[in-house]
């Protein structure tokens, strides 16, 4: 399982979950903040003073397809960030430069990010999904963690580690790790939270953490179940319904998900959908506890 697959295309041609080929494309947008932020490409007016014979004036956008695996169902960008690009797009995230810049694409995003640094408000409803599973107190690892501003069982470990690329200090009590110390290191709860949606090859990120498990770890996995996903039955071909790409270019359904695990030798012993019970206050995000298979 630690062996990476050798190609890692820049615009994908299998599927990044289940590696099915039979794919269907349809265009859209890579949102201006992230084409900025990534590439150095905002976007530009086409006038008559650039003298193009064959293009029409107007506004020009960097596009791409949006891309649906017929076989799992994943719907994804076609566009795979490199290694670099991961760390243009994430160093200094939701800091100072990386807001100032959205807000400049996306006016009022720098209110909303206030709101999203003070952190999520269902980590208990996360705590009472994982305790069944878990020997309290816990040693946590949060995978991609920001801060540890959102670790489940903060305030329930005995060790509470955090690896994240943005490269920011933790909040108090979180120790910030590199990938030999988490090696090193026995977990008894790793927590892959907001992460994989994000990451070119979530298959890439699934083997690494697999080489941290036991078989008494569980992993934590939480990805927002996108409301294009959530509203159509399982089986419809996406990608003609999603028409911009920001900063989550996976958009996972449970077909997708449990795919992925195969192919990283895990199993999800429990799912939860947050935020689909009648009446619940919750955003919508699918939880999933997973062992090694
Ligand atoms: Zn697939």
């Amino acid at each position: 399982m630690s062996d990476k697959p050798v190609a890692r295309p820049r615009i994908a041609d299998a599927c990044i979950c289940c590696g099915g080929q039979s794919l269907e494309k349809s265009p859209a947008i890579l949102m201006p903040f992230v084409a900025h932020r990534v590439f150095g490409w905002a976007p530009v007016e086409i006038d008559d003073s650039w003298g193009l014979r064959t293009i029409r004036n107007g506004n020009a956008y960097s596009i791409c397809n949006s891309v649906s695996c017929l076989d799992c169902g994943m719907l994804f960008l076609d566009i795979r960030f490199s290694d670099p690009e991961m760390e243009a797009l994430y160093s200094g995230y939701r800091q100072a430069e990386y807001t100032a810049l959205r807000d400049h694409y996306e006016p009022g995003y720098a209110e909303r990010n206030d709101t999203l640094n003070q952190g999520i408000g269902f980590i208990p409803e996360i705590e009472a999904f994982l305790t069944p599973f878990l020997p309290l107190p816990v040693r946590v690892l949060d995978w991609g963690g920001d801060t540890g501003i959102n670790t489940p069982f903060k305030s329930a470990s005995t060790l509470f580690h955090v690896y994240d690329i943005s490269g920011k200090p933790g909040i108090a009590g979180a120790v910030m790790v590199d990938r030999d110390t988490a090696r090193r290191t026995a977990y008894d709860l790793i927590v892959c939270s907001n992460v994989l949606e994000h990451i070119p090859y979530p298959l890439d990120t699934l083997s690494d953490i697999r080489g941290l498990m036991s078989r008494d770890t569980v992993l934590y996995i939480e990805v927002p179940h996108e409301e294009v996903v959530r509203r159509n039955p399982e089986g419809t071909v996406l990608c003609a319904l999603k028409r911009h790409w920001h900063e989550h270019v996976n958009f996972f359904g449970l077909e997708a998900l449990r795919r992925l695990l195969a192919a990283a030798g895990m199993d999800a012993v429990a799912v939860r959908e947050l935020g689909s019970e009648p009446d619940s206050v919750h955003p919508h995000q699918l939880m999933l506890a997973c062992r090694l298979a």
